[in-house]
Parts: structure tokens; C-alpha cells; sequence
């Protein structure tokens, strides 16, 4: 997918609201179509019937008939698509669409052109003749802008960010944070290996967002001390002004266009870091994290609630922060077949040199002073240089290692990552290690 930023005038983004509006409308209907079947019910109706009850629809609405037949529909086709991936998306189920929150539309390309098999030649029917596909409409203004045509707004200039023009079927508007984004269906080709046997690991954590087995620490942006004041500032401002003011809404506006400047840093840093990992390594290997275990509120329930959960939250949002997630799906996508998950546990207390798991060896967070062979090294890179080699899930020490002898035989105790010994959630504090923390069970 290529994405641009879209710069309508005042007019055209009155129009594409109003695009907006309707496809939600359509979309919020087949969700309730879909919620109000039941085993034993007739299915309920599949996308053709949909577009069926469509036209009628727009034969009796005048608010709906006013709007553009090809984004009401599009917004069909959407769903359909949504309702088959449920089970592989990821998604689940498609759920309601809000106002203000998921404002956006599909529109199909007007332009008819010849369509060809992957090998270069031309797409024929069953009687012989040329089989003609859609295509966008887009014109290139000079090196830095291009326009496309948006039905009923005419041509809306939009900010190429990329060589060369996008070649799409279809392409998707969204209005999100005040800005308008265009999105032209493009799968790019995977990013080629390099000559080179380069294997890397990476451990994620959140003082080092990614640190590499060659040593490169990679770190996210976050927001500025600065930003992060001003954050507190509006929240305060809305927190005191009338409930329902103008005021309110205003200062709420403000804090989300911050927080929504710090998302795009983190996907702009994901997506260059994943590129980059795809470009310079063959095999890229990341310890395995399940991301949405360890990001699990510690509210716990009425009869039985949690301990600290106020800490464990802040933890969850310094985790969710780091784009863990997104770095290791771009990376896969951008690099298929070459990464690898490697099982997270005893990663940053196996001593790389030796292969010695002991909890001691783990002095702070990012020291590593290995008690068998005296191994000293970064933690984070330490555990690096484990799942490059693909090691971590040994479940005991190998006593035979290292120039420690033979010691007695240690419990699970000494070869679990360092941990509080109190009960109950645990609480983060700055120099000690995320990932023991936030696995407990
Ligand atoms: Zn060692």
C-alpha cells in the first residue's frame, strides 16, 4: 500500500465528508444486517443482495441518493471483504464505524484499461477479446505533487512522496487527526536479500527499543519532555473546562494531535528500521513476545482486584509505545521467509559466551557479567547475540559449561529471569528489566 497526504480545498473536503458520512452509513447497515442473524435465521444477505436493497434504499432516501452510488457501494464491497477475512485478519468480526473516529471511504478507479496475465500477456475472454480492468485516475502535476480524480470533487492534489506514480485498482480515503490520507492498493515487491550470510538478532525492550546482535542500539522517538508538558497542559485545561463546552473539545482536539504526531513517528521509525533490517541482513531473527499477554490490564475483578495497577498500566503504555509489534510484522511482510521467532525465555540470562543461565549474571539492566566464564557485555546486546544464534528456550543451565565447575544442581528459581518477590502484579521501575516483569503469568 502507498500512502499520501491529501491536501483538498475547503469545498472538496465538504464533499468528501459528506463521502464519508454515507459510506459509514451503508457499512454501519450491513453490521446490522449481519448482528441480527442467528443460528436457525436465514443468512443474511451477501453482497449482491445488499447492492440490491442499495438502489431501493436510494430510490426512497433522498440524503442517501444525493451521495455517489460507487462509494455506497464500494462500501459494501468492504464489508463483504471484511465479513470473508474475519477469521484471518485479525479484525474479527466488522464492527460499528463511528463519526469522527472512523471516517474514511473506498472509491474505484473510472479509468478502463487492458489487464494481462503475470507473465505479460494481454487478459482474453472466452470470446477472444481483450478483458479491460479499472484503473485510478491520476495525473502527475510536477516532482513533488500529482492529483487524482475523486468522484464528485473533481481532481484533489495530493503530495507524492514516492517515485513513480501508483498503479491501483482502487484507492481508499481517510480523514484522521485533521489530515486527509489517500491510500492506493499496492502490494510492493519484497525487499531482496543481500549477497551477504548476515544473520541478526534482535532483542525489543523498552530503554533500548531494539537492540541488534552487531551492537546497533536502535531507539524509537517518543514525544519531547516538551511535548510531553504540553500534553499534561491541555489535559489539565480540559480536565477544569464546563462539561460539554467548546473549550473542552478544543483542548481534548489538541492533545490528540499531539499524541497522534508521536504515532507517526513510530510508524515512520518502524517502517524505516524494517526496511533497513530487510536490506542488510539475510536472516533476521526476533525473540518471540506475546505482546498482548504482556500488555494485560492488572485491574483484575470486583471480588478479586488487582495490585498496582495504576504502574502496570504505565508499564503497558511504555510497552505499547515502542511499536514492538509493528517493527516485527513490517518486517516479515517486507522480508517473507526471512524471519524467524526465537522463544523468549532465558534470552537475556544465557551468557552468549558460554551459554550459562544464571539470574545473577543479569547485574542491572544493562549490565551482563556472566558468573561462569566472566563474560562481560550490554545486556540487551547480550540477549541479542542469543536469539541471533537462536538460543534462549534451554530449560536449565547446562552444568557441564563454563569454567564454573560443577555447582549444585540450581532450581527453576536461579535460572528465571530476575523478578520481585512480592506477589501480585509487578511494579516497573527504571533499571530493571521490562520483559521479566511484564511475563509473568
Ligand atoms: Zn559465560
Amino acid at each position: 500500500m502507498s500512502r499520501f497526504r491529501m491536501y483538498p480545498t475547503g469545498e472538496q473536503a465538504g464533499v468528501m465528508l459528506g463521502h464519508c458520512a454515507h459510506a459509514r452509513y451503508v457499512w454501519n447497515l450491513a453490521v446490522e444486517q449481519h448482528a441480527h442473524w442467528k443460528w436457525g435465521r436465514r443468512s443474511a444477505p451477501g453482497f449482491a443482495e445488499q447492492c440490491r436493497q442499495l438502489t431501493e434504499a436510494r430510490r426512497d432516501n433522498d440524503w442517501l441518493r444525493a451521495g455517489n452510488a460507487d462509494v455506497q457501494q464500494q462500501a459494501l464491497q468492504d464489508f463483504a471483504r471484511a465479513k470473508n477475512a474475519r477469521f484471518a485478519s485479525g479484525f474479527g468480526e466488522p464492527t460499528w464505524r463511528r463519526k469522527h473516529v472512523h471516517e474514511g471511504f473506498r472509491v474505484i478507479g473510472t479509468d478502463r484499461v487492458p489487464e494481462s496475465h503475470p507473465d505479460g500477456s494481454p487478459k482474453l475472454n472466452a470470446q477472444g477479446r481483450q478483458v479491460m480492468g479499472r484503473s485510478v485516475v491520476v495525473q502527475r502535476l510536477n516532482r513533488r505533487w500529482a492529483r487524482v480524480k475523486v468522484p464528485g470533487c473533481g481532481w484533489v492534489r495530493f503530495r507524492l512522496t514516492r517515485t513513480g506514480l501508483p498503479a491501483a485498482k482502487t484507492f481508499r480515503v481517510t480523514f484522521r487527526n485533521q489530515q486527509w490520507h489517500i491510500a492506493f492498493v499496492v502490494i510492493p515487491d519484497p525487499i531482496d536479500a543481500p549477497g551477504t550470510d548476515g544473520i541478526v538478532g534482535i532483542d525489543r525492550g523498552v530503554t533500548i527499543t531494539a537492540a541488534l546482535s552487531d551492537g546497533q542500539r536502535l531507539n524509537c522517538p517518543r514525544l519531547t519532555t516538551r511535548e510531553r508538558a504540553r500534553v499534561r497542559k491541555h489535559q489539565r485545561r480540559a480536565a477544569r473546562a464546563p462539561r460539554g463546552s467548546e473549550a473542552k473539545a478544543a483542548e481534548h482536539a489538541k492533545v490528540a494531535m499531539i499524541k497522534a504526531r508521536e504515532a507517526d513517528r513510530r510508524k515512520d521509525w518502524c517502517e524505516k528500521t524494517s526496511t533497513m533490517l530487510a536490506r542488510t541482513y539475510r536472516l533476521i531473527r526476533f525473540e518471540k513476545l506475546n505482546i498482548t499477554t504482556m500488555t494485560r490490564s492488572a485491574k483484575g475483578t470486583i471480588e478479586q482486584p488487582g495490585t498496582r495497577v495504576r504502574q502496570k498500566a504505565g508499564l503497558n503504555r511504555a510497552i505499547l509505545a515502542q511499536g514492538w509489534g509493528l517493527l516485527r510484522r513490517r518486517t516479515g511482510e517486507k522480508a517473507p521467509g526471512r524471519v524467524e521467532d526465537v522463544p523468549a525465555p532465558y534470552t537475556s540470562l544465557r551468557c552468549s559466551a558460554c551459554g550459562w543461565i544464571e539470574k545473577d549474571s543479569r547485574k542491572s539492566q544493562a549490565e551482563f557479567v556472566c558468573v561462569s566464564c566472566g563474560f562481560t557485555c550490554n545486556a540487551d546486546e547480550n540477549a541479542a547475540v542469543n536469539v541471533a544464534a537462536g538460543q534462549g528456550g534451554i530449560p536449565r543451565p547446562r552444568r557441564a559449561a563454563g569454567a564454573g565447575g560443577v555447582t549444585a544442581a540450581t532450581g527453576r528459581s536461579s535460572a528465571r529471569e530476575p523478578r520481585p518477590i512480592r506477589v501480585g502484579i509487578p511494579l516497573f521501575q527504571e533499571g530493571e528489566d521490562v520483559k521479566s516483569t511484564a511475563s509473568r503469568p
